[in-house]
């Protein structure tokens, strides 16, 4: 049994605490916060999509982006540009030609696939009960677009993903509240992703880590590791030596890191969501879609309607760049107008996707012997936390991961 500290209690830390108890381990999770999941796993856009599963990072992106800059509702903003910003863009760039971007997507799939079977085997064995839904559906408007996605779906039938290529009919049986009036050229459908809350889940895997003995510290936010004791926790309140210290810290995980002399070129990506009460049921969407051309996802969480997009680059952390949100309710109201109470107790929420350039997580050991890392998970943190938790675990016990995590690790830095 090895003592172990976990920094971090959004999903990815929750999901890896509970990973290491049940292995046997004691585990003690820090975090800054007074709850767990306050963070980016507060109010994410709840897509749980082992199908779909994306690295943002993929061959014509850069253009495509640039092209849409500077239209009103573009799925790319600036909220400012510095040198960190500029070199982890000059990385991103290179990451997106075609055979990176192969490279990644299918170690995705593959990690993503792990964590849907783990998120299953959690769900049935735990019994949590979560607001889900099954099912996802990625919408085209136009000729276009759908031409432009269907250069990559041989490679998804390669990798084995389950998805439909579906048209606008279909995509109305489907989702049969979707606007009759936003014209829909085509689709695809993935039947096995679906719509999932993220924060609840979160929640519900907290009190099942209780119950295996992990040890929650809210309110303490620990010091950026020691060069001399990486493995020792320092908080405004104490000093504490554990054999293994987990890092799960989200966008703050790359200065925690920095003076043990491991650098992450990580950045914060910026993203929004609106969440409102379902007004009428029979004008809601029954599961989850992204519009493509807007980058924006509704999900039906429960009796809400969450909206998520914008992938912001610079600025701060809290100020709310200048129509983001009117993007989500444009978007919104194009597919489902009236099916949410927008007037009323809208929930507007700012959070910060940590995203390394080449679109995929680190997980595994660092340089330093005893620091493990479960990092930089960007937009798919919520799809992932399951797998990368229960591979990392088993790597930190000394066993098998369970999945290939071939490319996860630290040497994809040198
Ligand atoms: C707008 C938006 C929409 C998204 N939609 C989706 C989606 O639909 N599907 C999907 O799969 N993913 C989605 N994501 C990504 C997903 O939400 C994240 O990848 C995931 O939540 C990351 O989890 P985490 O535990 O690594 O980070 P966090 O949830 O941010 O947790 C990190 C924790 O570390 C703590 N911490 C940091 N520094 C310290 C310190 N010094 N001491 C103590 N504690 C510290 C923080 O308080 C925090 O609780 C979305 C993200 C955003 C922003």
């Amino acid at each position: 049994m090895k003592k172990i500290a976990v920094i971090g209690a959004g999903i990815v830390g929750i999901t890896t605490a509970f990973e290491l108890a049940s292995l046997g381990n004691s585990v003690t999770v820090y975090d800054q916060n007074s709850a767990g999941a306050e963070e980016a796993s507060f109010a994410n856009g709840c897509v749980f999509s082992p199908g779909f599963v994306t690295p943002w990072v993929a061959p014509g992106l850069p253009k495509t982006l640039l092209a849409r800059l500077f239209r009103e509702h573009s799925p790319v903003r600036i909220g400012g540009l510095g040198a960190k910003e500029l070199a982890w863009i000059s990385k991103w760039r290179s990451a997106c030609k075609m055979d990176n971007y192969l490279v990644h997507r299918s170690q995705l799939h593959n990690l993503a696939s792990f964590s849907s079977d783990v998120f299953k085997d959690l769900t049935n064995r735990l019994n949590l009960e979560y607001e889900s839904s099954k099912g996802f559906m990625v919408l085209y408007r136009t000729p276009d677009e759908q031409r432009n996605a269907s250069r990559i779906l041989q490679t998804y039938k390669e990798m084995g993903v389950s998805f439909l290529e579906i048209t606008a009919e279909k995509a109305r049986k489907l989702e049969p509240a979707l606007n009759a009036e936003t014209a829909i050229h085509g689709g695809l459908y993935f039947p096995e992703d679906e719509i999932a809350n993220c924060r609840q889940f979160a929640l519900l895997l907290k009190d099942e880590c209780e119950k295996l003995g992990v040890r929650f510290e809210f309110n303490s936010s620990v010091k950026p590791l020691s060069p001399t004791q990486p493995t020792v926790i320092q908080t405004q309140n104490n000093s504490v030596k554990f054999d293994a210290v987990v890092m799960c810290a989200g966008v703050r995980s790359a200065e925690l890191l920095a003076p043990i002399g491991v650098k992450v070129p990580m950045l914060p990506i910026y993203g929004y969501t609106l969440s409102a009460a379902v007004r009428e049921t029979i004008d809601a969407p029954l599961s989850g879609i992204l519009d493509d051309r807007n980058k924006v996802t509704i999900s039906r969480i429960g009796q809400r309607i969450r909206v998520s997009g914008i992938s912001q680059i610079g600025g701060s952390p809290k100020a709310h760049l200048h129509g983001a949100f009117n993007t989500l309710y444009k978007v919104l109201n194009d597919w489902f107008p009236g099916a949410a109470k927008t007037s009323e107790n809208v929930q507007e929420w700012k959070g910060a996707r940590a995203s390394l350039p080449e679109g995929i997580p680190l997980i595994g050991a660092c340089r330093v012997p005893g620091v493990w890392l479960n990092i930089g998970h960007g937009s798919s943190g919520w799809t992932l936390s399951c797998g990368a938790a229960r591979a990392l675990s088993n790597l930190i016990d000394g066993r098998l991961p369970g999945t290939n995590l071939i490319g996860f690790g630290m040497s994809r830095l040198d």
